[in-house]
């Protein structure tokens, strides 16, 4: 659909004021942000989200779960509509593009569709997914999830803060619920452009992030028992040491992630031992290890593989063993026909790109349920997020947010 010669580009100093705006909404203490959901930080940047978006001529729709659909009209209104959407709240000490950059980048495409004169037969809608950082009500993701039907609307108003207020009080508290039923709107796609959260593209050189899997995950939680003895008047060979049998894990864990290579990963990220003490033989260790891959059979044979080899581990050392699994999510395989969209699209304007995989949890992973999705990466600075350090510069963002604006183009169907 695309003019020969097409060149166009979104207008990266309006974009990157409008990230700064909004960074003064919630402000952190360390120059970064602390707008988490549900609170008045959060009310008043989605007033000002609204605010700039009916400027741009768009209506707005909110749905129960208090998600913010911004309508930028197409030439056929009754066609399926392309969505872009991320997420406006940060964690407590959070930076000032996670999430953030994918809804304002989505503004800035229609800003920019209308600067140009563009029409596209399809409507465009850009969306602010409610509480996507879990930090306040877990889990992650919570308004995308009820959305995609992964949670239920009941599970999600009752979620708890620290302070026992309920996420449902919140809402109705902020002024936010919609009337909106959640879920169900016609989904042609749904692109969410994001920062990496990782450090792959910096080192790489590369622009952009073509995201072609989320990652998928299981956290098993293991419990070693053996005997609390001292470390001083205890022979080596009448010990029966947790500590030693959880060494002996973590070093399992490593070597099946190694064994599983590209693209797995594994690591123990919680480790306690019992009762902790300078003198004392662990009697006890609890601990989670965290596997993850985007394949879904390998991310299964390193849990296999960990459920063979721990209790062997464990028994040598005439240790018990208990291993449950805590959390897991199936790996996401992003729509082909979008990943192609969006490589066209960074190829067509000239930037690096290479293929990645999205190692957190982002609400594109539970639309990607519902309807065909895509994610497009830029990078951050060190790889570093969630903390108030984060950084991207103003040439990755809108870099990032051109490929947004082609691929978005592409697939509401420029009218000529
Ligand atoms: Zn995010």
């Amino acid at each position: 659909m695309r003019m020969e010669g097409d060149n166009i580009r979104i207008d990266g100093a309006r974009l990157w004021d409008s990230l700064m705006e909004m960074a003064k909404i919630g402000p952190g203490i360390a120059g970064g942000n602390n707008r988490q959901t549900l609170t008045d930080a959060d009310a008043e940047g989605r007033r000002l989200f609204q605010s700039w978006c009916e400027e741009a001529g768009m209506t707005m729709a909110v749905d129960r779960m208090g998600n913010m659909f911004m309508r930028h009209e197409g030439t056929d209104p009754e066609a399926d509509p392309v969505y872009i959407g991320s997420h406006l709240d940060t964690q407590p000490t959070g930076g000032k593009y996670d999430g953030v950059l994918g809804v304002l980048s989505g503004l800035e495409v229609v800003r920019s569709i209308r600067d140009m004169g563009l029409k596209t037969r399809r409507p465009i809608v850009v969306v602010n997914w409610t509480n996507e950082e879990g930090t306040r009500f877990a889990p992650a993701m919570l308004a995308s999830g009820v959305y995609a039907g992964v949670h239920d609307e009941a599970f999600a108003n009752s979620r708890e803060d620290a302070e026992g207020k309920r996420f449902g009080d919140e809402l109705d508290r902020i002024g936010w619920r919609g009337t909106e039923d959640v879920g169900g709107r016609p989904l042609h796609a749904m692109f969410e452009y994001h920062i990496e959260q990782g450090p792959i593209l910096e080192a790489e050189g590369k622009q952009i992030g073509v995201v072609t899997h989320g990652q998928g995950l299981w956290w098993l939680q293991v419990t070693l028992t053996g005997k609390e003895a001292h470390t001083g008047s205890t022979p080596m060979n009448m010990r029966v040491n947790a500590g030693l049998g959880m060494a002996r894990i973590i070093e399992a864990v490593h070597r099946i992630a190694m064994d599983h290579q590209p693209d797995a990963v594994g690591a123990v990220g919680q480790a306690n031992v019992y009762p902790n003490s300078r003198n004392v033989i662990p009697g006890k260790a609890v601990f989670t290890i965290d596997f993850r891959s985007p394949d879904l059979a390998k991310l299964n044979a390193m849990r296999a593989r960990l459920e063979a080899e721990a209790p062997q581990i464990a028994a040598d050392l005439g240790l018990g063993i208990e291993i449950e699994p805590v959390g897991h999510f199936d790996p996401v395989t992003f729509d082909a026909g979008l990943v192609g969209v969006v490589r066209n699209a960074a190829e067509h304007l000239g930037y690096s790109h290479m293929n990645i995989v999205s190692g957190a949890g982002h609400d594109a992973c539970w639309i990607n349920r519902v309807a065909p999705t895509v994610m497009i990466m830029c990078p951050c600075v060190d790889g570093l997020s969630h903390n108030e350090a984060e950084e991207i510069s103003p040439e990755w963002a809108a870099a990032g947010a051109d490929v947004l604006l082609h691929s978005v183009l592409e697939a509401a169907e420029v009218v000529r």
